[in-house]
């Protein structure tokens, strides 16, 4: 089936064609600078990337560019949109409502409208897209895949927290998890490679923004992001835990707003804020091996908070049979999965320092007969909702 996977960011818009039986990628491309100026990278099959500057005021006028770009004589990839099988959006927030891919009715769509205040950075461009792609590709089955919905199987001693229940009542306050369709997808791959029955894993999505999920027999038991992105790991710019009565002390000191503080959180924070360097592994890496005592102090924070939440998950689960990293930190940065794995001996890790090592895809970094299989699997959350539409689309 030929899916378009279509991911709305704040002001971006990413989308690839991929066909879910061979999971070949026939085209991808991101939408930048939306309401800008606005600026097309395309890629079609492995050629080189093309930079195209187009206009794009909003992200209905992205979806008519990428339609064109698709279905461009020279550089498209497909003669006519019927070639398009099924479109897959990626949602940020379902709320309660969404526990799982949702097809797209006019009914569903007037219920993610409701989610818009819980994500209203991302969902109200997310609807943007959906009823864009409904108008330009119309009659094209389309799917919501949510980034939220993998979570909605935590008990509610993981996601409710410790403030007044008429929060939760009144305003739907509880926790929500985020980088679901990546826990899923490395989750179900991580049960592949391993032979238990009822697998307890760990999965650690380290990027940019980063998470971890507790995943007891494929199904998500906690998760370290919040009623927001911003709780749990020290992230690139996000602060993750904080001592919630910092944000007070703060606004008096500095005679800030709380839309100030929370700029502070979300964009200045984390290992670019307590480094002074940068959001970017890389970067920090260089500096600390320069001696920069910042950026090493940074890289230490990230990865002791990482290894404090591995074990309260394990506690979570009574037992862990393997821990698993992904994305761009997890699956790249060889230093920080050294580092995290040597606070995990306790739990019977046998660390394989040349499996770490060595670059490459998919692999097991822990020694055959580790108690705990630790394995490197990269993430890729658009064959991921390919798939899922698919699943949705053949039912
Ligand atoms: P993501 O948000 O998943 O794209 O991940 C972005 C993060 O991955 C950035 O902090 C990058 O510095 C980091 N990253 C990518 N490649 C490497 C690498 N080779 N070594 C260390 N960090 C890396």
């Amino acid at each position: 089936m030929n899916v378009l996977v279509i991911n709305c960011g704040s002001s971006s818009l990413k989308f690839q064609l991929i066909d879910t039986e061979t999971e070949q990628v026939s085209a991808k491309g991101l939408c930048e600078r939306i309401g800008i100026d606005g600026q097309l990278i395309y890629q079609k099959n492995s050629n080189e990337k093309e930079v195209i500057a187009q206009e794009m005021p909003t992200h209905a006028e992205a979806i008519q560019v990428v339609i064109n770009i698709l279905t461009d004589k020279d550089l498209g990839v497909i003669s006519s949109l019927d070639e398009i099988d099924a479109i897959g959006h990626r949602v940020a927030h379902g709320g309660e409502k969404f526990s799982k891919p949702a097809f797209i009715t006019e009914e569903v769509f007037n219920e993610l409208g409701a989610c818009n205040e819980l994500a209203p950075l991302h969902n109200p461009v997310n609807l943007i897209g959906i009823k864009a792609c409904d108008e330009f590709i119309p009659n094209t089955p389309m799917v919501a895949v949510f980034d939220t919905a993998f979570h909605q199987s935590m008990p509610e001693r993981a996601y409710l927290y410790g403030l007044p229940s008429r929060y939760y009542d009144q305003y739907k306050i509880r926790r929500y998890g985020f980088h679901g369709t990546s826990h899923k997808f490395v989750s179900d791959r991580a049960s592949e490679l391993l032979s238990v029955h009822n697998p307890k894993i760990i999965v650690c999505h380290l990027g940019n923004g980063s998470s971890i999920c507790a995943v007891n027999n494929g199904k998500s038991v906690d998760t370290s992001m919040g009623f927001t992105p911003l709780e749990g790991l020290v992230m690139g710019t996000r602060s993750g835990d904080v001592d919630p009565a910092i944000l007070s002390y703060i606004a008096e000191k500095e005679n800030m707003s709380i839309s100030e503080i929370m700029e502070v959180l979300n964009k200045k924070s984390g290992v670019a804020g307590i480094s002074d360097v940068s959001s970017d592994f890389r970067d920090l890496e260089e500096a600390a091996n320069l001696g920069n005592r910042k950026a090493k102090i940074a890289l230490d924070i990230f990865s002791y908070r990482v290894a404090k939440y591995i074990g309260g998950y394990a506690a979570a689960m009574n037992g862990v049979d393997s821990i698993v990293f992904t994305a761009g930190i997890g699956e790249n940065a060889i230093t920080i999965r050294k580092e995290i794995c040597s606070y995990l001996t306790y739990l019977g890790v046998v660390f394989d320092q040349e499996a770490n090592n060595t670059r490459g895809s998919e692999r097991e970094i822990s020694k055959k007969g580790s108690k705990v299989k630790v394995f490197v699997i990269p993430t890729n959350e658009e064959l991921a909702i390919a798939n899922e539409t698919a699943a949705v689309i053949q039912l």
